[in-house]
């Protein structure tokens, strides 16, 4: 039976590279859901489908398939057929994803897809509705957050480190806009469940967080 660590919290808390640190270390598969709504994003601007028209975005998802597909370990997402992982971690597209993952259409969609690789690996999922709507059932659920101020501090770095041009005070803003529009859509919004553990990784780095949630981890099988 294959085992599930569910890792949810805002943008910016460190999710991502967190989860790919602790899968690699119990040697379970990294699963990135945020690369799926990003990956849809992309289909969707390729078709100049704009974002905010919920009608629209709900028509011409129909006509583009998103998979994610496992190499070596690493995630690679395909658009119709086609691996964007290298173009989908840009502000535009982070924004879309953000602005598409508020519609119920999306999120039925790739439903399925997140739990498949669920069901047929061990694996760290990470995303914002993972203990609570994907694997409501997950072995260990975790809530990753820290200060939007820490956040956005992390995410002007990244940007830049990328040759972006990013500007914390706007950087900032954005990550509230995003916490506002995650934790207040109607549709499997953020929160922490009831049985995940709340760690604020504000004043930790990755190593002593991975070591935190192994710690918790140790002794139920993972
Ligand atoms: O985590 P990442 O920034 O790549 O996710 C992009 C956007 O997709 C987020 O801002 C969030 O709104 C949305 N998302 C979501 N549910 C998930 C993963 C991501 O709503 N499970």
């Amino acid at each position: 039976m294959p085992y599930s660590i569910a890792i949810d919290g805002p943008a910016g808390a460190g999710k991502s590279t967190i989860a790919k640190a602790l899968a690699k270390s119990l040697g379970y598969y990294y699963v990135d859901t945020g690369a799926l709504y990003r990956g849809l994003a992309f289909g969707l601007l390729q078709k100049g489908v704009p974002f905010q028209n919920e009608k629209a975005v709900e028509e011409e998802i129909k006509g583009i398939h998103v998979e994610l597909l496992y190499e070596n370990g690493v995630q690679k997402v395909l658009c119709n057929g086609v691996d964007c992982s290298a173009f989908i971690r840009t502000s535009e597209i982070g924004e879309g994803a953000s602005v598409i993952s508020q519609y119920a259409s999306v999120r039925e969609k790739l439903l399925d897809l997140q739990r498949n690789v669920a069901r047929q690996h061990s694996c760290v999922m990470d995303g914002r509705d993972i203990g609570s709507v994907v694997l409501p059932d997950a072995n260990k659920k975790f809530f990753l957050t820290a200060s939007p101020e820490v956040r956005a501090r992390r995410r002007t770095l990244e940007f830049q480190q990328k040759g972006e041009s990013a500007n914390y005070e706007s950087v900032l803003e954005e990550v509230k806009k995003r916490d506002e529009r995650d934790m207040s859509r109607a549709v499997a919004p953020l929160k922490q469940v009831e049985d995940a553990v709340l760690i604020d990784s504000s004043d930790l780095n990755i190593e002593e967080v991975v070591d935190k949630m192994l710690a918790y981890c140790v002794g139920s099988e993972a």
